[in-house]
């Protein structure tokens, strides 16, 4: 495996591989990676000729009380994690390499950046909009691979690649849990034994209304009202938002409708965690 953390020298490679007639296969991540990522990686093994990897935990799309100083990383683990799942390049960059001065250019993909999410974290689909769009301009990629637990940023990544006619496949995958239903996420290692337990229960919530639907209880009123009741029975936990919503444009659904989406963040202590089910 290839570790790259030079702009150029990336550019370079991939218009090389584009050249010899290889697909690109991209997976961009944070780092301190888990099998959530490691799907994706698995997933862009098996459809691409050459599959990279990024690692940059993105300043842009921090907000300034949030906690990206204190953001995990572990280089060496994730080094060999990579190397383990068949990984040819792993893209690794100092923020000052993707930053070299205070970023000229934005990307705001308008209306979808502002809610959920979007609302608690202004300014957040900007910074991931325009990470985004880098990093495609510096790898190169045929397909990216994103992860539906990001189920918000996915719509966002969809929007911009549409709007502005990025030439890259985006292919989105489900959401790799732990065995009691949490979501995997970098996140978690911040949880106290307390709060690991108690978060199980954003996914206790997600399926119990996926079970509702399926009896016939389709109101979104109703499910928001049968998730919270569940969520309140754990004290240490605060609910950010919990939307039921179209999935294609998110907007909260007044009432039953074929296809939705049900997005949740909470906070246990200072972590605040996201999570989502799709009702199709
Ligand atoms: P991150 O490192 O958190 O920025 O995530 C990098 C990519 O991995 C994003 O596309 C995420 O949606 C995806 N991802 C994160 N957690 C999971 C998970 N539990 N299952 C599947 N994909 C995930």
């Amino acid at each position: 495996m290839k570790i790259i953390t030079s702009i150029s020298e990336m550019q370079n490679l991939a218009d090389t591989l584009r050249r010899e007639g290889k697909t690109i296969g991209f997976v961009p991540t944070m780092g301190f990676l888990h099998e959530g990522h490691l799907s994706l990686m698995q997933r862009a093994r098996q459809g691409s000729d050459s599959v990279i990897v990024s690692i940059f935990v993105n300043p842009t799309q921090f907000g300034p009380a949030e906690d990206f100083d204190r953001y995990p990383r572990d280089r060496e683990g994730d080094r060999a994690k990579c190397e383990a799942a068949g990984v040819d390049v792993l893209f690794m960059p100092e923020a000052k390499e993707m930053y070299p001065e205070k970023q000229p250019v934005f990307i705001t993909v308008e209306g979808i950046s502002d809610v959920l999410e979007g609302a608690v974290r202004p300014g957040h689909y900007r910074g991931v909009a325009t990470v985004v769009a880098k990093l495609f301009h510096i790898v190169k990629p045929h397909e990216a691979f994103f992860g539906q637990k990001d189920y918000q940023q996915c719509v966002v990544i969809k929007r911009m690649v549409r709007g502005l006619n990025m030439d890259v496949a985006i292919s989105v995958l489900p959401t790799v849990r732990e065995a009691d239903g949490l979501a995997m996420s970098s996140r978690n290692s911040y949880l106290q034994p307390d709060e690991r337990r108690a978060a199980a229960t954003i996914f206790r919530a997600l399926t119990a209304a996926e079970r509702l639907v399926r009896s016939g209880v389709t109101e979104p009123q109703k499910l928001k009202h049968a998730m919270q009741s569940l969520l309140q029975e754990e004290p240490g936990l605060a609910v950010d938002y919990l939307e039921v919503a179209g999935p294609e444009d998110l907007t909260p659904l007044s009432s039953a409708a074929a296809g939705m989406v049900i997005l949740i963040a909470v906070r246990l202590g200072r972590t605040r965690l996201i999570d989502n089910i799709l009702i199709l």
